[in-house]
């Protein structure tokens, strides 16, 4: 288990959902939102800025080129995406567009959560042990899943092929980086509904772990 965590504030518990591509990282997010907790999206943040024509656009129209602009004066994520997980320099450029303002958008929704009277947030946040963010974390859930069915997965639900797929997990941390940094693991290795039953139980000992006080 990883050393105790400090960096919410003292009324807040902050939990952080990880997973590689494929995993039912999304799906996990989805069922605690429907428990009713309030989960941040973070992809969804970064997808918007290179959604939406302003800043975010311009400035990966002039570090990739105009080619990755589409007509509606957005980016095309997908040419974006196949190239950032081909170009390790391309995506830590991309990173350094994104990220930044990522954090300034979850910060507003987090101060806003806060201001409901939210006790606990949600991370939905794909990058958090690759960008090393644990210690933003009073707990770190990672969703795990076996290689082949997250292919499969992703190829029948999103239409991504396994070479893209594999390009992508090979950016990722492995499994046994999630195991090693991890509070929490989350084995999606069955059905749906089995994920349904485990998303549930790690609620409970989301509870248990992160009540009481701060150590
Ligand atoms: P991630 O966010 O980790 O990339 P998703 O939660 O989007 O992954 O899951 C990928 C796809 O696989 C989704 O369409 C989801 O419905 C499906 N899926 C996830 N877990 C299971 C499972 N145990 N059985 C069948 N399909 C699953």
């Amino acid at each position: 288990m990883a050393s105790p965590r400090t960096a919410s504030p003292a009324s807040l518990r902050r939990i952080g959902l990880t997973g590689g591509i494929g995993s039912g990282k999304s799906t996990v997010a989805e069922l605690w939102r429907e428990a009713g907790l309030t989960v941040i999206d973070l992809d969804a943040h970064s997808r918007r800025l290179l959604d939406v024509p302003g800043a975010g656009v311009e400035e990966a129209v002039a570090r990739f080129g105009e080619q990755y602009r589409t007509q509606d004066g957005t980016i095309d994520r997908q040419a974006l995406a196949r190239l950032v997980f081909a170009d390790a320099q391309a995506r830590a450029d991309l990173e350094q567009i994104v990220l930044g303002r990522v954090d300034e958008a979850v910060r507003a929704a987090e101060a806003a959560a806060l201001a409901a009277g939210e006790r606990i947030i949600v991370h939905d946040n794909p990058l958090l042990l690759e960008k090393h963010r644990e210690r933003d974390y009073d707990l770190v859930v990672a969703v795990l899943a076996r290689r082949e069915d997250r292919i499969a997965r992703v190829e029948q639900n999103r239409g991504r092929d396994r070479p893209y797929t594999e390009s992508v997990m090979a950016a990722q941390v492995t499994d046994l980086e999630r195991i090693r940094r991890a509070d929490l693991l989350l084995h999606n290795t069955g059905t749906l509904e089995d994920l349904r039953h485990r998303a549930a139980r790690a609620l409970e000992r989301i509870d248990e772990l992160t009540v009481g006080p701060r150590t």
